[in-house]
């Protein structure tokens, strides 16, 4: 934090911090020809199946490359924490940091969610947000954001001096253990950091900490995403509810969210480029 200042100002202080941004990933250059035909495709979804998630817990979920699938808010306002893998390998995951330096602090419509390295191709893209109108409010604030982890007990403990079973980084890592038969240890340390669904957050003006407010989500509210690989899911229901007060304890009042799966005929998804793993030849420097 830049609370704390110690150091002598230089003469030419003015100078050097007067200098104009630069965007550090421009991403224009991402395919996103994919998102006009995703649009016409989604008249056509046919359901498949459906995952509910009861609250503070989280379950798994598998989407087949070309399929559809929706995180979507069923009996009140619910923040979920995302995770994604690559179906047929759990050491290709998904990659908050990298996809926050292309996007920005929170998603939506048209982003895609990037894969760890030394894979970094789309594993999805995300083809509907029926909180788009949302925008950023007069604090920063948004939704779907990449600038959380996940709540975990570890922090909850360092914080509060508190045991909690029952945060995400724990659900998450319940139920890779029971999808994949995989000792705790080892489900946990694949556990990444999420996508915030519906969560509500920003960084605040004055020290650029991390805030939340109540979710704005309610009940028919979903975001869709666009497989570009098989996928596996898993879902968490925050025991911070809608995150309008506090999380990582039994206090907020929390509810399901509901995952399905959607599939279309191919033929509605002609055109589409899927995305492929990096070319980069992984040389590093060393011959
Ligand atoms: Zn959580």
């Amino acid at each position: 934090m830049k609370v704390k200042k110690f150091s002598k100002k230089p003469d030419d202080s003015k100078k050097r911090i007067s200098t104009n941004p630069i965007i550090c990933y421009p991403n224009e250059n991402l395919e996103n020809e994919n998102l006009n035909i995703l649009h016409k495709a989604r008249k056509y979804l046919k359901k498949e199946s459906e995952v509910l998630i009861p609250p503070r817990d989280a379950k798994t979920f598998k989407v087949k490359m070309g399929n559809f699938f929706r995180i979507e808010s069923i009996e009140g306002p619910q923040v979920g924490d995302l995770n994604l893998f690559q179906a047929d390998n759990l050491d290709e995951k998904f990659y908050s940091g990298k996809t926050r330096a292309l996007y920005g602090t929170h998603l939506s419509v048209g982003d895609k969610m990037f894969s760890s390295f030394p894979y970094l191709r789309s594993l999805a893209t995300i083809s509907w947000d029926s909180l788009d109108w949302y925008g950023y409010d007069k604090d920063g604030g948004s939704v779907h954001d990449v600038i959380g982890t996940r709540c975990d007990p570890y922090t909850s403990k360092l914080i509060s001096g508190n045991d909690y079973h029952y945060c995400c980084h724990s659900n998450l890592t319940r139920a890779l253990v029971k999808e994949k038969n995989l000792n705790i240890s080892d489900a946990e340390k694949i556990v990444h950091d999420v996508l915030n669904v519906f969560m509500l957050t920003g960084f605040t003006n004055d020290t650029k900490q991390y805030f939340m407010k109540s979710s704005p989500v309610r009940p028919g509210d979903y975001l869709e995403f666009f497989a570009e690989t098989d996928l596996l899911g898993v879902l968490s229901a925050c025991p911070g509810g809608d995150c309008g007060s506090e999380h990582s304890s039994d206090i907020a009042k929390c509810f399901p969210l509901k995952v399905s799966i959607w599939n279309v005929d191919k033929k509605h998804l002609e055109g589409i480029k899927f995305s492929s793993l990096s070319k980069y030849n992984k040389n590093h420097g060393i011959n």
